[in-house]
């Protein structure tokens, strides 16, 4: 069910809906888990690694790069993550094998990562009744464009903004200014705003004076104080639902 958590608003048919994609649009964890352990089986074929090293190390590589780059797109590549878990296991520049295990990572995350139930259906009746709709999401271009072309969604959307694009993730301002502005829309429309997570979606969309949709999934709680979304969902039947009605009652 949709639930409206500030009373203050009342919907009305939006100028442009923009989602967030990973936990949105598909469940991140479950294509993680199983892409990070394909990973880890080949790398332990290709190099002889011992199990509980091969963990510890990968640990300890995402958490230097994440800490060498800060909040920005990079600071998600897998590509560095491996490269630098190949550097601190002793590995001369192994470029060649860095490259394979994010191959490896990003095939298997990307089969195991089936758009969720309602996604396509609500996207395919905002097309149809010309509401424009975009992406505004962290992580390099290269890969959140293979996820939309894996979903098949490569020519759904009317923009597309990555946190690559702007220089720092969400919710930096720059990353919802700039799906405004290839929009060409600004703060004074009524845009809403879809995603997961509290701190960056839902602050980000009210930086933008956006109507903030958070969908309920495990990994965050319901967003509270200045994170908290205008909306809460479970499932994207119920947002198609409330969309469908307010186009009943603007065609009436
Ligand atoms: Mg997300």
């Amino acid at each position: 069910m949709l639930k409206q958590l500030n009373s203050s608003i009342t919907l009305r048919r939006p100028d442009a809906i923009v989602f967030d994609t990973d936990n949105t649009l598909y469940e991140y964890e479950p294509a993680n888990a199983k892409a990070e352990k394909a990973v880890e089986v080949k790398a332990q074929n290709l190099l002889g690694i011992d199990p509980d090293l091969y963990h510890a190390t990968y640990q300890k590589s995402k958490k230097e790069i994440k800490s060498q780059l800060g909040a920005t797109a990079s600071s998600h590549s897998r590509l560095l993550y491996f490269q630098r878990l190949l550097e601190l296991l002793g590995f001369k520049a192994q470029l060649m094998t860095a490259l394979d295990l994010e191959q490896t990572f990003w095939r298997t995350f990307l089969a195991n990562a089936p758009l969720l139930t309602g996604v396509r259906e609500l996207l395919d009746d905002l097309r149809f009744h010309n509401i424009p709709i975009a992406i505004v999401t962290d992580l390099t271009s290269h890969i959140q464009m293979r996820k939309l072309t894996y979903f098949h969604l490569e020519e759904t959307f009317d923009a597309f903004v990555t946190s690559e694009e702007v220089g720092a993730d969400k919710p930096d301002q720059r990353n919802f200014e700039l799906v405004l502005k290839k929009l060409g829309l600004n703060k004074t429309h009524n845009v809403w705003m879809v995603g997961d997570n509290p701190a960056t979606d839902i602050v980000g969309g009210k930086s933008i004076n956006a109507v903030t949709f958070q969908r309920l999934q495990m990994e965050f709680e319901q967003g509270d104080g200045n994170c908290k979304p205008d909306f809460i969902f479970n499932h994207f039947k119920d947002l198609h639902e409330c969309v469908l009605n307010l186009f009943e009652s603007s065609e009436t």
